[in-house]
């Protein structure tokens, strides 16, 4: 019986035949040796590409059987949405050991492919994952009231620092601007329910790179993390 389930993040080689896979599955990350996973001939070749969802078997540290359930084609077929799905990866990759409660990220990284490879607004998937994952990591910013007093009036700055809003009168020159409209959108996007958003996602309006920017600020301020994949892309670009 294959009962256990993951979303293959990562393959590489390994010696001259097989592969090592890590997935992300309901307990965390799994690494599993593929046997003759090399070789495009082998049964066990697709078990061990990137941006599957594969059900398996597994004996000590090799996978010993397979099922792909999800080859997520649309998304490895567009390099956009291929971005996208990268930057969720390497969120995970990185921050793994950071999260609370992996069965919950689990299906919520599941829902958030799905919704990828269905056509949804994938920059839009995207931010919301990167804002709610600060949640499943045990970071939770406080946008509803300022940081220093209390005060739920003028909140138009957000302060990498103490980890939150902070009013007009107590702002600090090192805190950073946001506008109402991004201070609304941070909010909804985390705090609502992703089935919330998505049945309004044509509603949400919202400037990619704006975002993109504070939360790459706040995951650098408090993780230390910075985005390879964004690095990536842009010398491609350039
Ligand atoms: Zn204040």
């Amino acid at each position: 019986m294959i009962e256990n389930e993951g979303i293959v993040i990562k393959s590489i080689d390994y010696g001259d035949s097989n592969k090592i896979i890590t997935l992300f599955t309901i307990s965390g990350l799994k690494s599993l040796n593929v046997r003759g996973a090399q070789k495009p001939s082998s049964h066990t070749f697709n078990f061990a590409k990137e941006f599957i969802l594969l059900k398996y078997e597994d004996r000590g540290k090799y996978l010993i059987g397979g099922k792909v359930e999800n080859y997520y084609t649309n998304i490895i077929n567009n390099i956009d949405l291929t971005k996208s799905a990268l930057r969720i990866f390497e969120l995970i990759n990185a921050l793994v050991e950071h999260i609370n409660n992996n069965e919950i990220a689990y299906e919520f990284l599941k829902q958030c492919l799905d919704l990828i490879n269905n056509n949804a607004d994938h920059k839009l998937i995207e931010l919301i994952f990167r804002i709610k994952f600060l949640y499943l990591i045990g970071l939770a910013p406080n946008f509803n009231s300022c940081v220093n007093c209390g005060s739920k009036e003028e909140l138009a700055y957000f302060s990498l620092f103490d980890g939150g809003m902070k009013c007009n009168n107590c702002k600090n020159i090192m805190d950073y601007h946001l506008t109402k409209e991004e201070l609304d959108l941070f909010r909804i996007l985390y705090l609502v329910k992703l089935d919330k958003l998505i049945e309004n996602i044509d509603q949400i309006k919202y400037n990619y790179d704006d975002l993109n920017k504070v939360l790459n600020m706040f995951y650098s301020h408090f993780l230390g993390f910075e985005s390879n994949v964004e690095k990536i892309y842009k010398k491609i670009n350039n």
